[in-house]
């Protein structure tokens, strides 16, 4: 999230950044991105120390209901997405319950970072969620995240309980995520539900990976198949490998 620090400003080549210094809410200033001079060359994300983005904008659920609305004949609902969508769970409540009068259906796509059984309006409007869990052990959590996984685990029995989950994903690496781990502490926590929905095992690919993950290679697809094995007797019932 931007911090409004202004180290990107100069390093687009367009400028299509300003800075406001002093405005937005407790920080230091807001970086302000003209759409229409952007080039999409995404220096100001790469020199970002923050991990942030300036190309924001601000916008009400009615002009994304708006939006949504002109795409209707094409579409029979909205997933939204992030980033991380459900840290603003009011906007998501407002925005479903206008998609909601036009019938169509409204997904989540979480990291499990927000306790969704805090929030039962946006619940009422929320069909389906897609629920990464990135790791089971609390330690290997931390090393990937910097957080706790104690909410996703709570949110994984919420949700399935609910029968709100579409998906649950685990993004495939080893040794860095406890991809085995992670498949059994799943089905051992939501046993009775592993047939409403769909487990997604997912290969970790280096695309427009920075980190030091950088240089890593994707799974076997041998290895990919023996996770597949480990989930089918471990009782899901649908799996797929991306
Ligand atoms: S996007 Fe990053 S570098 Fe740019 S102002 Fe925000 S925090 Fe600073
Ligand atoms: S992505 Fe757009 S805003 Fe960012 S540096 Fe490139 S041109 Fe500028």
């Amino acid at each position: 999230m931007c911090i409004g620090c202004g180290i990107c400003v100069d390093k687009c080549p367009v400028q299509a950044l300003t800075l406001k210094k002093g405005a937005g809410e407790g920080r230091r200033g807001a970086v302000i991105w003209d759409e229409t001079k952007c080039i999409q060359c995404d220096n100001c994300i790469r020199v970002c120390p923050y991990s942030a983005s300036p190309k924001i904008r601000y916008m009400e659920a009615s002009e994304v209901f708006e939006q949504v609305s002109k795409n209707i004949p094409f579409i029979r609902g909205i997933t939204v997405s992030g980033g991380e969508c459900t840290l603003y769970p009011e906007f998501l409540t407002e925005l479903f319950e206008l998609v909601k009068t036009k019938g169509l259906t409204c997904y989540i796509d979480s990291n499990g970072c927000t306790d969704f059984s805090r929030y039962p309006e946006l619940m009422k409007y929320c069909d389906k969620v897609m629920l990464d869990v990135k790791a089971w052990d609390k330690e290997v959590f931390y090393r990937l995240t910097q957080g706790e996984n104690d909410i996703v685990k709570k949110n994984l029995v919420y949700l399935a309980e609910e029968h709100k989950l579409e998906e649950v994903r685990i993004v495939c690496l080893e040794p860095e995520v406890d991809v085995e781990a992670t498949i059994r502490g799943i089905a051992e926590n939501v046993e009775k539900y592993l047939n409403q929905f769909t487990l997604k095992l997912i290969a970790f690919r280096n695309h427009g990976v920075s980190t030091k993950l950088k240089d890593r290679e994707t799974p076997s697809y041998e290895k990919m198949r023996e996770w597949e094995r480990i989930a089918g007797l471990c009782g899901f019932s649908n799996i797929r490998i991306v």
